[in-house]
């Protein structure tokens, strides 16, 4: 099969053999897979990957064959798969923290995901897709379900003040979830004006662009002295900051964006005990992959409004250009292509 092969320093088109699937696990035709930002940080040597590896962890495909232990998947079946495989037995686990599991490992990280015709995914990774959902909303659960729990932490109040710093397709998931929601207001901070009007149309109530000097006044005078939740969904200090600059007191932030490993951010203690703020981070999806595909199947989230751009496997460089320079929304490779 064709398969985007990362070898520790880039990314090449090879041709891989398919190993035999063992008893628990099943064969899938890839249909879709989403370039994350992550890819690109894995590229660039940022992010922490076990090559040499197929990437590719934000998929869809069909089932084209069981291993003979496989209960609950037949042949043909449309899945979305969860590419977090947790061990069960470290001490996390056994408290439900799966995905601070000690022994944790990724398909598309660190066994082979999704950039490939085929891809070998445990049973229990994979999660049944109606046949009628278009296969790129279903690569789009694995993104869904870490924003779903990022959103389980910010704990919306009715009422409150919602202000989501970063308006890309995280960002914007955050905000489709933040419209189920009993929010009072929900503003998106977001420096590129086609995201904002975007957002605007997808039902915020304000946007604001964080490069406007007075952007923070506006803001706080907007929501009336700072919003109840703030989440970060961009992943730079700026960014962090700016958003913890809109937090109203006694209110939380959620540390979303995926900053780089080496960056540090000043704050002082003391404004923290003095405001009563909560900050939190959120990372992975645990327990929250069947929510992403029940909002989904159900209709309540869909994605028909993002500019998602496909690609075929063999220009593998150029999507992930595409991505990289961010001239949509969202790049995900399409093996019917
Ligand atoms: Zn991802
Ligand atoms: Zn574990």
């Amino acid at each position: 099969m064709r398969a985007v092969l990362f070898d520790g320093t880039e990314i090449k088109l090879v041709e891989k053999a398919i190993r035999k699937i063992r008893t628990n696990e099943v064969l899938l035709k890839v249909s879709i897979c989403g370039i994350c930002g992550t890819d690109i940080k894995i590229l660039a040597g940022k992010s922490h990957a076990s090559p040499p590896v197929i990437l590719g962890h934000e998929f869809c495909g069909v089932v084209e064959e069981c291993g003979n232990n496989v209960q609950t998947l037949a042949k043909g079946d449309f899945v979305s798969v969860d590419p977090n495989i947790f061990c069960g037995h470290c001490q996390y686990c056994r408290k439900g923290k799966v995905n601070l599991c000690e022994n944790l490992i990724a398909l598309g990280v660190d066994i082979d995901g999704g950039f490939a015709e085929y891809c070998i995914v445990p049973e229990k990774q994979c999660y049944k897709i109606p046949k009628t959902l278009a296969p790129v909303m279903a690569a789009l659960m694995e993104p869904l379900s870490c924003v779903i729990y990022g959103f389980q932490h910010a704990d919306i109040q009715p009422g409150d003040s919602v202000a989501i710093v970063g308006g890309g397709v995280i960002g914007i998931m955050m905000l489709k979830l933040a419209r189920l929601s009993a929010a009072r207001q929900i503003i998106v901070v977001e420096p590129d004006a086609k995201r904002r009007e975007l957002c605007r149309a997808i039902g915020a109530d304000a946007v604001f662009n964080p490069n406007d000097k007075n952007a923070d006044e506006e803001i706080i005078k907007f929501t009336r002295g700072g919003a109840e939740v703030v989440i970060e969904c961009v992943g730079s200090v700026a960014a962090v900051d700016q958003a913890y600059r809109l937090v109203k007191n006694g209110g939380k932030l959620i540390i979303f964006g995926v900053s780089s490993v080496d960056q540090k951010w000043a704050i002082s203690p003391y404004d923290i005990f003095r405001k009563d703020i909560t900050i939190r981070g959120s990372f992975l999806n645990p327990f929250t992959f069947k929510t992403a595909v029940d909002l989904v199947a159900s209709g309540k989230i869909n994605f028909d409004d993002l500019s998602i751009r496909a690609f075929p496997l063999n220009v593998i460089q150029e999507a992930f250009k595409n991505q990289i320079q961010q001239k949509s929304l969202k790049t995900v490779i399409d093996l019917s292509l």
